[in-house]
């Protein structure tokens, strides 16, 4: 198959289709995979014509770089499905970018444009009826690179795969979500690889997290690693702190992801009329306004999640509770990016493809 702007993908189908037996009404997320998924190798210093393959696993030498040292990246990003059966990208200009940003600070190769984005249009098109309609319905596609080349001895590895599979999926909390201030462990240093989406920023963050979890709470909120000061993100979400009528998120930096969902939502505050201001809170002032009860909603902001609103958090053994509100910002804020993420109003900023 051809496509516009140039790039070959050889095309192998699957003989027969999985979907059948498939509940969409109960997925969990990031556990039920499509047909078909797409290939492309790096080696001898060049990028090899991207496959098409049925989804299926594959075979890797035991030294691959990737489970030795951590070459792996990846991004995360949804399609969605229109009222006429049109299939839908957010911003996947914004994902691209971002992938080869933490390639580059992972010594791997940068993948070409129109192998990440015209396979990621030709594998979508090809598995489009995974992508069902309605609000909260999605595929989630998930490009990623490991590297493959053999040899356990810690440099750079010379080959690589470049992969993208796709799973169907639901919105990714459900629930109340309650998160615990960081004391102690750290998520990224300056530095560090921390605005990078790099597996291993996940790996590190289990532990610290299962922790969490045993005292009842779902997520952690990084805190500066220097000081433990100043409130930075979540695990796969970047936060947004309303104190009385403004909203507060931490500036990205070496040591927070550039959020795609973040960026949208300061353009709809912006556009909406709303106050937002992109500084770091202090935690401090986070749990001064907790008191003073000018704390109105905490909400983490990603592609998964969308928005999660956040019910109370834990500082230094003590939780606080955020206020039932009317006027949430975070609805309004998830209500608009979903209605032009599903083609339900006018998308004036040009994001979906
Ligand atoms: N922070 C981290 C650490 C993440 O993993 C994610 C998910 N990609 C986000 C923030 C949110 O980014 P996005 O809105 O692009 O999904």
């Amino acid at each position: 198959m051809t496509l516009n702007n140039t790039i070959e993908i050889d095309i192998v189908k699957a003989s027969s289709s999985k979907i059948a037996s498939v509940d969409f009404e109960n997925l969990t997320f990031g556990n039920i995979f499509t047909d078909h998924m797409l290939i492309c190798d790096f080696k001898d210093g060049v990028w090899q014509k991207p496959i098409i393959t049925p989804y299926e696993p594959f075979l890797i030498d035991p030294s691959a770089k990737v489970f030795h040292y951590g070459q792996a990246i990846f991004e995360g990003m949804k399609a969605y499905k229109d009222d006429n059966d049109d299939v839908w990208l957010f911003r996947p200009d914004e994902n691209f970018k971002r992938f080869n940003k933490s390639a580059k600070r992972m010594a791997m190769p940068e993948v070409p444009e129109n192998v990440f984005i015209e396979g990621l249009k030709t594998v979508v098109d090809l598995d489009r009826e995974w992508v069902k309609k309605g609000l909260g319905n999605t595929l989630y596609l998930r490009p990623f690179m490991i590297a493959t080349g053999h040899g356990v001895i810690a440099q750079p590895s010379s080959e690589y795969r470049f992969m993208i599979i796709l799973s169907p999926a639901k919105s990714y909390y459900s629930g109340e979500v309650k998160v615990i201030i960081a004391e102690h462990y750290s998520r990224a240093a300056n530095g560090g690889i921390g605005a990078a989406k790099a597996a291993g920023n996940y790996s590190a963050q289990f532990y610290p997290t299962k922790l969490a979890n045993e005292k009842g709470y779902q997520q952690i909120i990084w805190t500066d690693d220097a000081t433990h000061t100043k409130l930075e993100e979540a695990g796969t979400m970047n936060v947004f702190i309303r104190i009385n009528d403004t909203l507060f998120t931490a500036p990205t930096s070496e040591r927070i992801l550039d959020g795609v969902t973040r960026k949208s939502l300061i353009e709809l505050a912006q556009r909406d009329g709303l106050n937002v201001e992109v500084r770091s809170v202090l935690v401090e002032e986070l749990v001064n306004a907790a008191k003073d009860g000018s704390l109105k909603e905490i909400f983490g902001a990603g592609t998964a999640a969308v928005v999660s609103p956040i019910v109370a958090f834990a500082y230094q053994g003590t939780e606080y509770q955020l206020p039932q509100i009317e006027n949430s910002f975070a609805l309004q804020l998830k209500e608009d990016l979903t209605k032009i993420q599903y083609k339900l109003a006018e998308d004036t900023f040009g994001w979906t493809v």
